[in-house]
């Protein structure tokens, strides 16, 4: 795969307007693109992937509906300036036992047939390759949040 540099804010524009298309009207996106530096570098369709899967999971999380909540912020890092993606959903949420295991090729809660367990697992592959990361914290019943954090591109590089 090729890196090259993209608008985050697109992506994320983009990857709406495809999920909004799959979701309930009960559920409702709350979007916050706040981040002034939102040029990161990577593969369009493979972080693409990664963001429709966190939006489906979340679909899935909230069948009576709810908010799923995004929000980017420009970030200082050691190394420079850092992009922070908050995203989170008001569904289930993830068992404490299960919380560490999410990233993990295969692990799914969902029906044969309904999920692959892929899903994480590949967007964590994503991130990292990019030289980020991403965390889980979640609460049964109140919903879950992942915490993404991108380098920013620097063209000076
Ligand atoms: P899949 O969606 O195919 O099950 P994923 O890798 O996307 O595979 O997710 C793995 C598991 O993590 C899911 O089966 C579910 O148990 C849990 N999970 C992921 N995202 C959420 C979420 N937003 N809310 C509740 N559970 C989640
Ligand atoms: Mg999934």
């Amino acid at each position: 795969t090729e890196f090259k540099p993209l608008d985050l804010h697109k992506l994320i524009s983009d990857t709406i307007d495809i999920i909004s298309h799959s979701i309930d009207k009960r559920i409702s996106i709350d979007l916050r693109l706040n981040a002034s530096l939102h040029i990161v570098k990577g593969d369009y369709a493979l972080l693409q992937n990664a963001l429709l899967n966190l939006g489906l999971n979340a679909r899935d999380a909230m069948p009576k509906g709810g908010t799923i909540f995004i929000q980017t912020e420009t970030i200082p890092t050691a190394t420079g300036k850092g992009l922070h993606v908050i995203f989170s959903d008001t569904g289930c949420g993830i068992k404490k036992e299960d919380l560490n295991k999410i990233f993990t090729p295969f692990f799914t809660t969902k029906a044969v047939g309904k999920g692959t367990g892929l899903g994480l697992a590949s967007a964590y592959g994503t991130i990292e390759n990019m030289g980020g990361n991403i965390k889980v914290t979640s609460t049964v019943g109140e919903g879950t949040r992942f915490d993404i954090d991108l380098p920013v591109y620097d063209s000076t590089v």
